[in-house]
């Protein structure tokens, strides 16, 4: 689903593979630790610049509340909720049509003109429990 035509640039593309792999959400000061030590050469100020442009393609989801951000993995999904384990601080993305429908209905009773939402559950994972 990119929009973006151009082709991604080899530092942007080492940045999404490292968010791809790690196994919770990293913030763009680990994000820049991480390239270095895998030999990448970009600032910090590239750093943030690609971050901000995945987000912006939609390649990548902003954890709440923080700087740290995850691979999107439902790309065909229009809405990108998150469990977060508060513990090991890994995240999945989740989606559900029983929600969405419970949402419409508030939407509905509300009588507001929604433009979106944001959700993300906070827990215990399978390993951390
Ligand atoms: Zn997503
Ligand atoms: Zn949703
Ligand atoms: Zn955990």
């Amino acid at each position: 689903m990119r929009r973006d035509r151009r082709p991604i640039t080899r530092p942007r593309r080492a940045l999404l593979e490292l968010i791809e792999r790690s196994p919770k959400p990293l913030g763009p000061r680990e994000l820049h630790r991480e390239l270095r030590r895998a030999g990448v050469r970009i600032d910090r100020v590239s750093v943030y610049r690609n971050v901000a442009a995945l987000l912006e393609l939609g390649l990548l989801h902003r954890v709440l509340g923080s700087t740290a951000v995850r691979p999107c993995v439902e790309r065909a999904q229009k809405c990108h909720h998150a469990i977060v384990c508060t513990a090991c601080g890994s995240a999945r993305e989740f989606h559900s049509v029983a929600l969405e429908k419970a949402l419409g209905d508030v939407r509905r009773s509300t009588r507001y003109r929604v433009l979106g939402h944001l959700l993300e559950l906070r827990g215990l994972c399978e390993s951390c429990r």
